[in-house]
């Protein structure tokens, strides 16, 4: 079994948490966290350890009647891998705490892509990331961009990429994010971060992004654009796509029209806490125009990141190669 500590337990580490914990193969060391909120009272309930995050404040969890098992220091040297799910720029100050004790880890997309030795999407190039000491798994919309070029790369070619991401403005927990009733040029300046971030998956790929945010919570929409090396049939890319496990191409049957829909879907389903870990790309939408390609994929930003996550272990244990990790972790998590 690999052995895995969590550091960081709020949107992406309690996600991360429950899905590790859903593996064959894993088993969660603990949680580490900062304070003693109502996420550090549930990790307690579904059976973590807590182990506090800043020692100076470690009194407060057993202040709040919650019980810990030590410091970050100890859940670190227990485990095979870790896990930082901190905010953007924390994982790169914890980087030296993970080298201290020779421990691999794995950081989020909220980091600068120097954070590791190589950024990783399953579908894209798992390969680079086994036996890598250091690797970072990209943002929820660059893993949903990569998805999706990566078959169409190897179907057709890709001559140029183009993406406009209409980006949520915070997770439904971030009370304290906008906008409120605006919409973002964001950022203003053209093209957006977002391609050099495909970059670090392809870096031969030439795509050109576009980020706007809107007043919306439940997840984000990318209008894509790509031209591909031949002429191609609609029907034909939308099979295609169709066929891949982390991409679920809407049938116009279902009459979704609306992100809102999406999750009202997925909480129909039964998923747990509404996520939809696959790219949810409308079949209806996809159109080709001789070497255009044309589609809307919604993306949902606190979940499409998870299965990565677990696939990213297997990748810096060396423990399975892409195809059977992907296998295993899609059929532990019901995609
Ligand atoms: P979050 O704020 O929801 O959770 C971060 C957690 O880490 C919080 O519980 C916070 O208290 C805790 N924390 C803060 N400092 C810490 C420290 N020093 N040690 C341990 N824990 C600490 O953030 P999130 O949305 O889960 O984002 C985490 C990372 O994932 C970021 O890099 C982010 O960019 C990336 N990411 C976020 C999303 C998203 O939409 N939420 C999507 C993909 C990737």
């Amino acid at each position: 079994m690999i052995r895995v500590g969590i550091n960081g337990y709020g949107t992406i580490g309690k996600r991360v948490a429950d899905a590790v914990r859903d593996q064959p193969d894993m088993d969660v060391v603990g949680v580490a966290k900062t304070r003693p909120n109502y996420e550090a009272e549930q990790a307690r309930r579904r059976g973590y350890d807590l182990y506090a995050a800043i020692e100076d404040r470690a009194h407060q969890f057993a202040d709040a009647g919650l019980e810990t098992a030590g410091l970050v220091d100890e859940l670190v040297a227990q485990s095979d891998v870790v896990v930082d799910a901190t905010p953007s720029g924390i994982g790169a100050q914890n980087r030296e705490l993970y080298e201290e004790y020779d421990t691999p880890a794995i950081y989020q997309g909220g980091e600068d892509a120097d954070v590791a030795d190589v950024s990783f999407n399953a579908r894209s190039n798992f390969e680079e990331s086994i036996g890598a000491d250091h690797v970072r798994v990209v943002s929820c919309n660059t893993t949903g961009l990569s998805r999706l070029l990566a078959p169409l790369r190897e179907a057709y070619g890709v001559e140029k990429a183009r993406a406009t991401l209409v980006r949520r403005g915070g997770d439904p927990s971030q009370s304290d994010r906008g906008p409120i009733n605006d919409i973002l040029p964001d950022p203003i300046s053209i093209p957006s971060h977002h391609g050099p971030d495909v970059n670090t998956i392809f870096p031969d790929l030439d795509i050109d992004t576009l980020g706007l945010k809107v007043p919306a919570t439940l997840m984000h929409m990318h209008a894509v654009n790509v031209t591909l090396g031949e002429d191609v049939d609609a029907s034909e890319v939308r099979d295609l796509l169709a066929e891949e496990s982390r991409i679920a191409v809407l049938d116009e049957d279902l009459g979704i029209e609306s992100t809102g829909e999406l999750k009202e879907y997925a909480m129909d389903m039964g998923r747990p806490r509404g996520d939809l870990w696959e790219n949810q790309l409308w079949g209806e939408s996809v159109t080709t125009e001789g070497r255009d390609f044309y589609c809307f994929q919604a993306i949902h930003q606190e979940s499409d990141v998870v299965p990565e996550n677990v696939d990213a272990i297997r990748a810096i244990t060396d423990s399975a190669d892409a195809a059977e990790s992907v296998a295993t972790t899609n059929d532990a998590l019901g995609i």
